[in-house]
């Protein structure tokens, strides 16, 4: 194990699923894992930056430097194709705050229906969908020993479907169709939206950054 990766690491979500999914490869890596749920009093930082990678950094860093140790924060939404990316950077708040997941996929719908009629993937009748989309994530791991930190995206392709299938997962997931599993990621286990989706992809792109080191 080299220093560097004997330190504790901070990631920089609640989201118990979130966490899991990024302590078990800091966790490998011999980084002492925490999360935001050991540090109860640390305000939430405000993500108002346009670009995924602004609200990542900006929480990384800010995170970063209260607390002297390096901090990994994620931001991620949906960009739909025939929207011209939206919700994207908005996808949280879509439909206004709190966030709200089934306002967010009914108004998602809403705006898919106004600019185009829900069609079938294939010719051969696939579901009914409403054109292509992905999710996208964007991770930050900034080091306030000397300020320097590094970044990778990760995306997942797929389609938005016209009325939503499944119930696990979160968000937009009911909505979301991938073909090559014939599933939306709210049909899919834990274990296979975790293979699939574009925070494993950042993830595993961060980890090659980080084994270069
Ligand atoms: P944040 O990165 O936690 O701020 O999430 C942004 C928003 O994007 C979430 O509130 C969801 O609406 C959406 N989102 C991000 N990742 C996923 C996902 O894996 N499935 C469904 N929705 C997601």
């Amino acid at each position: 194990m080299t220093e560097k990766t004997a330190k504790a690491i901070l990631i920089a979500t609640r989201n118990k699923g979130k966490a899991g999914e990024f302590a078990a490869l800091f966790g490998a890596l011999g980084y002492e894992v925490r999360t935001l749920l050991d540090y109860p009093e640390l305000p939430d930082i405000v993500e108002d930056q346009d670009t995924f990678l602004g609200n990542a950094l900006k929480k990384a860093r800010e995170i970063a430097q209260r607390l002297g140790i390096p901090v990994l924060a994620d931001d991620s939404g949906l960009e739909a194709e025939a929207l011209g990316g939206e919700p994207g950077v908005y996808s949280a708040r879509y439909a206004g705050e709190p966030t709200d997941d089934a306002a967010n996929n009914a108004k998602l719908l809403r705006e898919l229906a106004k600019r185009m009629e829900a069609a079938p993937l294939a010719e051969d009748g696939g579901p009914l969908v409403y054109g292509a989309a992905r999710f996208i994530s964007v991770l930050v791991l900034y080091d306030p020993q000397d300020g320097t930190w590094i970044h990778a995206e990760g995306t997942c392709p797929g389609y938005l479907l016209a009325e939503g299938r499944g119930t696990s997962g979160f968000g937009y997931d009911p909505l979301f169709y991938l073909p090559a599993y014939g599933k939306t990621l709210a049909e899919m286990t834990m274990d296979e939206k975790n293979r699939v989706s574009h925070r494993a992809a950042a993830l595993a792109k961060l980890a090659e950054l980080l084994k270069r080191d």
